[in-house]
Formats: C-alpha cells, structure tokens, sequence
C-alpha cells in the first residue's frame, strides 16, 4: 500500500509536516501502511476547496447529484470484496461482518441516490387569494464529518451520501486507525465523478483535525460519531459558533429475555450481538436481562455458543470474533474485565488470547454472571467482547433496569405474549428497539440513532438525514399584482 495521502480539490496531496502515521493490522500487528499526519493547514485547504466547489454542486439539479451516487454504489458493488478485505485487514471484523458492511454502505448509497428525485417541499394553502406558499429544502454549505473506526466504511458512506444529495461539500476526517477504508471510499466517489473540491478527506489526530474543522468558520455543520467525550464537547464548540451539530455516540445495549421467551434464540442473538465484530459495533449487546426463573438454563445455553466461537483472524474462513481495533481498545477492555473480576461472576473468558495470537489484540469472548445494576460492568461503555448478564425477578423489573442507563441507543426483548411486546415498546428508552431479534443490524432506509445521551443533534439515515443535512425556506409568491393589506403580520 502507498502512503495514504489527504484528497482535496480533487487531488491526492501529502501533508506539509511530512508527518506519518503507521496503519496496523490489529491482528497481527504488521504494518499495512502510512498515513500522513496533517495539520491546521491541510484543513484550511480542505475547507477552501470545499467551499469553492459549493455553487456551482448545489445547483446541479439533486436529481443528477443523485446519479453520481448511483455510479458510485455500482463501483462499489463491483470493488465490494476488495473493500471487505481491507477492512477486515484494517479494523479487524471477520469477512463476513466486512461484506455485510459493505453492503450496508451501498444500500444507503442507493436510497441517499433515491433522494435526489424524493426529497420533496410541500404546497401549503395561503389565506389570500393568488397566493401561492410553498416550501424547500436547500444545502447548509461546507459540512464536516467526523468518523470512528468500527464502521469505516458504512458509516463515512451513510454522512456523506445524504449530505452531497443534499448539495452540500463535505470535508471528511475518518478515525486514525482505519485510514485505508476511508481511501478506498473516496476513490470510489471520485471513480464516479464527484466533481473536485466536493468531497475532500484529511487524515490527522482528531484533537488537531476536528478540532480545527469545528472551530473553521466557513464549516457550518457538524455530523459526529464516536465517544461521549469528543462529541459532547464537539457539540459545545458548535452551538457556542452557531453551528448545526449531529452527535451519533456511546451505548450500554440490554437485551431482555422474558420467562416465556425461545431460550434457545435468544441465547443465539445474546452471543451473536455481544461478540461479533468483537462487541466493537454501538448496538453491540452489553447486557442481558434475563428473569429469574429462567436465568440459568439461558446462561447455561450463552456459555455453550459462547465456547463455540471461532476466534481468530478475520481473513480465516470460519472466523466469527476478530481482534480489537487497537491497543488502546484492548487496555480499555482488560482494564473493564478487571473490574468485572472485583464485582461479579466471571463465567467465561476473562483474559487476553495468547499463542498464534499473541501479536494481535485478541480477548476471548468474556460472560460476567451475577452482575447488578450498580456495577461500572453494567453502567459503563466497554466496547468489546464482554456480556453481562443480569437476573431479574420479573417484567416490570426488566424493563427498569434496561432502562437504568444515561445511554439510550438499542433493545430487544424475547418474549412470545403480545401484550409484554407492546409494554416493552411503549416503556423502554432506546432508539432502535428490536422484538425476537438480536439488539444489532439496522436497514439503509430507516432512521438511526439513539435517546438520551447516546444521540443529539437528529437521527442519521432514512428520509430523516435530510433533515440535518438541509434547511428549510418558506417561499411566498403574489400574483395578483396588485397592492394589498395582509392580515396576519
Ligand atoms: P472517538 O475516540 O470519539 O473518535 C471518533 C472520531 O473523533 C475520530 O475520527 C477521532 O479521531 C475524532 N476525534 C478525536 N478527538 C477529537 C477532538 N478533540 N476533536 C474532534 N474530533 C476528535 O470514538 P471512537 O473510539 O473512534 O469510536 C468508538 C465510539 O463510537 C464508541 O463510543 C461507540 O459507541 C461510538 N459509536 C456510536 C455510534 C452510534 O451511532 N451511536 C456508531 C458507531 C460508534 P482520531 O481517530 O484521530 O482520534
């Protein structure tokens, strides 16, 4: 791989520092590659292309805006195990959960693309006559996204999308450690004709890069996702400038398996959400809720699949649950499976793997039992392969502590009586809320995001992306050529 290089203007260009980076595969800790380091002057840059590029994009008609990421999601369709390998390469995800990401990108393409003939103001009757009032929805300018490095390619792919559909020019800042996806991406959108100067990426800390971003006049909008502590602070920065901002960030997930639930699939969903992708996805399950009486056989059934994961490098046919992204993730979960140890009941896992993957940043996938909701295991983010179960005397019990939570993103409840569907629906706080289903996957066309202090700023995706990546005017034409009084002022 070449040195990965910052795309504005529509060309490739190196940082002025000289600045690199190297890019780690968290697997085997090889070297895939270097990324420049840029600086406050790359940004600059970036933003001055973007700002350039902007009227003449926002007056191609949204319709042929939206062409262009129709060719876009067909390369991508064509470069899509290409993609899925570096990703796997670079993040860590088995080959499986790379193409299904993939594929998510290209579904949001699509819709995004579908946009550009949808996206629809409305005629709204006038109180005078010959009067016509109708509304519109027009671009916010230069808009910045700011992205992490567990989806690094759907989750660029679904901001940018709906943000260029929109009219606005984007300058993309990928997280640091996954570097080539956001490479890759940009070559596609560029391969599509995405006129220069439209969609502009710069590699660089995040402390440096988007802060400068933020902070850039000429930005007028923000669209974030990562932790709680960057983006609450990114939203601070913005609302105290004016700006519009978007904070997609942590989750606590419960999953809650009623006494009548189908143990055996809610087991399967438990484990499948808690350890693919290795726990690193935000609708990642980090709790169960399991009544009482039903708690040990369902445990018992959790440990069973848990036990047979196949762990390993994400390129192995067969492998389910790859390495954590980087060291920093693997301190932040081993120093959690430590504090687990102290407060509850380590079921299974528990330790860093060693052996054929010692060099890469593998934790076997841990369950703690005996957790309660006071523990930091309950309460706090881990981002990583570690379950909590939690036993419950009953319903009412299940839904308060999946609640007991400053996060609010997804659920699921297991469950076959209709009524204990439609309470769960009606009392549990989460913005995705899944019934028999695993609390992880979300579809191209839906709204995403979460409550509390997951989400901020409007939900990303389906038709509501528009809503944060667009303005509204209210157009008033008289046409009766005549001088009259108005009643309403
Ligand atoms: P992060 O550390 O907050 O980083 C996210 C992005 O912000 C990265 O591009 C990072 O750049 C950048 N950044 C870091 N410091 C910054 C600063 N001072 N100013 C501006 N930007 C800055 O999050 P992460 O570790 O990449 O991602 C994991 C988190 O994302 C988890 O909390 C997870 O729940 C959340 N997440 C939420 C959703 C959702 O939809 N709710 C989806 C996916 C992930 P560098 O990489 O250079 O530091």
């Amino acid at each position: 791989m070449d040195l990965i290089r910052n795309y504005i203007g529509g060309t490739w260009q190196a940082a002025a520092s000289g600045r690199t980076q190297d890019n780690l595969n968290p697997a085997s800790g090889a070297v895939l590659g270097k990324v420049v380091a840029s600086g406050a002057d790359e940004v600059a840059a970036a933003v001055s292309a973007a700002k350039a590029a902007l009227p003449e994009w926002r007056s191609l008609p949204a319709p042929r805006r939206g062409e262009i990421l129709f060719r876009a999601a067909g390369i991508l369709r064509r470069r899509k195990d290409e993609v899925a390998r570096a990703l796997t390469l670079e993040e860590g995800k088995s080959l499986a959960d790379a193409g299904g990401e993939v594929q998510r990108a290209i579904n949001c393409m699509e819709f995004s693309a579908g946009e550009g003939r949808r996206s629809f103001g409305q005629v709204i009757p006038s109180e005078l006559p010959s009067n016509l009032i109708y509304t519109r929805r027009i671009p916010l300018g230069v808009v910045a996204l700011v992205t992490p490095w567990n989806f690094p390619v759907a989750i660029p792919v679904w901001k940018a999308a709906a943000a260029l559909v929109c009219g606005n020019t984007i300058v993309l800042k990928p997280a640091s450690s996954t570097p080539w996806c956001a490479q890759l991406i940009t070559e596609i959108f560029a391969e599509a004709g995405m006129p220069a100067g439209v969609w502009n990426v710069i590699f660089g800390p995040g402390g440096v890069v988007g802060d400068t971003l933020v902070n850039h006049p000429d930005v007028a909008a923000i669209s974030f996702t990562g932790s709680n502590d960057i983006g609450q602070r990114l939203y601070g920065l913005g609302a105290e400038k004016g700006k519009k901002v978007q904070c997609e960030m942590g989750g606590k997930n419960a999953l809650i398996v009623l006494d009548d639930a189908d143990l055996e699939l809610a087991a399967a969903a438990a484990v499948q959400g808690a350890f693919y992708s290795s726990g690193q996805r935000c609708t990642a399950t980090s709790r169960v809720v399991v009544c009482k009486e039903v708690a040990a056989r369902f445990t018992e059934l959790v440990l069973a699949r848990t036990a047979a994961l196949k762990v390993g490098d994400g390129l192995t046919p067969g492998v389910q649950v790859g390495p954590l992204v980087d060291e920093k993730q693997l301190g932040t979960v081993l120093k959690y499976i430590e504090i687990g140890k102290g407060e509850a009941r380590l079921l299974c896992g528990g330790e860093r793997l060693k052996g054929e993957l010692a060099s890469g940043n593998f934790v076997a996938p841990t369950v703690f039992g005996e957790v309660s909701r006071d523990h930091r295991l309950a309460r706090e983010e881990i981002f990583g392969p570690v379950l909590s179960v939690l036993a419950v005397p009953d319903e009412a019990e299940a839904f308060a502590v999946a609640n007991d939570s400053r996060y609010g993103l997804s659920s699921s409840v297991y469950t076959r009586d209709v009524g204990r569907v439609f309470r769960y629906i009606d009392q549990i706080e989460t913005g995705i809320l899944h019934v028999n289903s695993p609390t992880v996957g979300g579809e191209a066309q839906v709204p995403f995001g979460g409550l509390k202090e997951t989400g901020v700023g409007g939900r990303e995706q389906g038709t509501t992306a528009l809503d944060f990546f667009t303005e509204w005017q209210s157009i008033y034409i008289d046409y009766t050529g005549s001088r009259r009084t108005v009643s309403f002022y």
